[in-house]
């Protein structure tokens, strides 16, 4: 069997096709979408994140704008610049950087995000109405999962899907988000983690297996149906000193080893990767045009 790639630059190209006419109908209306990103420190993987986001935002016409600030910086300062942008009309959507330098409270600066500007969907709010499936936004890694599904037309409806991790950011509302009613949903779902126990008696059961713990290839063929759907959220760099850099991505399954195996896989890099920052931008022009809703 040859597996059917899924790609996330496609899947993301389509997307910003349809975000352009929605920025350019806002735009016609006198509306500019604008997300700011704020940036705790100088973590240089944080530092990639960010700029990739200003200079997406700026591919499609959008107002972008980063706040650095330096590592030292206390609570009650990013508090203070949380509230400022919660009151900035010209910014529909922001976030914060996540992680945060140790001594700052994450938790408590995303409770001070306002939910209307909530562009990571990390706000409890937000997080609560995805749950009861009523969301204004949508987490962004899951979202383009999920997004991945939908426009490779792989049925999810009655579908045994497993999400291996359960992380705030991943796993958890990945989950959530496969089992609401729906288009690209409607999924029996299992989580499992650290404490599952023989967990690939469980992935061995899944129809659609989607995969986020940061385990390099940890998901080997053995683990998986034959003509299953694998989903590879898992971005690990390894060493590997025949590459230029001294070191490659990897996700988190043993692409070479299951690919035979299954009728489609993401590869990584390639896969996920580019849909994180195509929803969040998604969830800005959201937020902007929810802003233009209410006035
Ligand atoms: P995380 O917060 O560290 O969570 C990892 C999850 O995996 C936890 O729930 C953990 O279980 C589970 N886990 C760890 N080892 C396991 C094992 N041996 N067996 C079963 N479960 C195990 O990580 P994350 O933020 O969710 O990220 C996961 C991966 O996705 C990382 O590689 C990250 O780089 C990648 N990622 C990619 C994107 C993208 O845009 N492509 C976005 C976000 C994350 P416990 O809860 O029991 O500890």
């Amino acid at each position: 069997m040859t597996a059917r790639l899924i790609l996330g630059k496609d899947v993301s190209e389509e997307i910003y096709a349809e975000l352009r006419q929605r920025i350019e109908n806002l735009k016609s209306k006198g509306v500019v979408p604008g997300l700011a990103v704020v940036l705790v420190g100088d973590d240089p993987a944080s530092q990639v994140y960010v700029r990739k986001k200003g200079e997406m935002c700026e591919s499609l016409g959008m107002h972008s704008v980063t706040i650095r600030m330096p590592q030292e910086t206390t609570q009650q300062e990013l508090m203070d610049k949380v509230a400022e942008l919660n009151a900035d009309p010209a910014i529909h959507g922001f976030l914060v950087q996540l992680p945060l330098p140790a001594h700052l409270d994450e938790e408590q600066v995303i409770n001070a995000i306002s939910p209307a500007k909530d562009a990571d969907c990390f706000h409890p709010w937000n997080v609560g109405r995805m749950l009861i499936g009523n969301p204004d936004f949508l987490p962004a890694t899951p979202a383009g999962v999920q997004q991945m599904l939908i426009r490779s037309g792989i049925d999810t409806a009655g579908k045994h899907v497993v999400v291996v991790g359960r992380s705030n950011i991943v796993g958890k509302p990945m989950a959530a988000m496969m089992l609401q009613k729906g288009i690209g949903a409607d999924s029996t779902v299992t989580v499992v983690h650290s404490r599952t126990r023989d967990l690939a008696s469980v992935t061995r059961q899944a129809d659609i297996l989607i995969v986020g713990i940061g385990k390099p290839r940890f998901i080997t063929a053995d683990m998986v149906k034959e003509g299953a759907v694998v989903i590879d959220v898992g971005t690990n760099r390894i060493d590997d000193p025949t590459h230029p850099k001294g070191s490659r991505l990897v996700g988190d399954v043993d692409f070479d080893a299951v690919e035979p195996k299954v009728s489609a896989i993401s590869p990584v890099p390639g896969g996920v990767g580019p849909m994180t920052i195509c929803m969040l931008m998604a969830n800005a022009v959201k937020a902007a045009e929810n802003a233009l809703e209410a006035e």
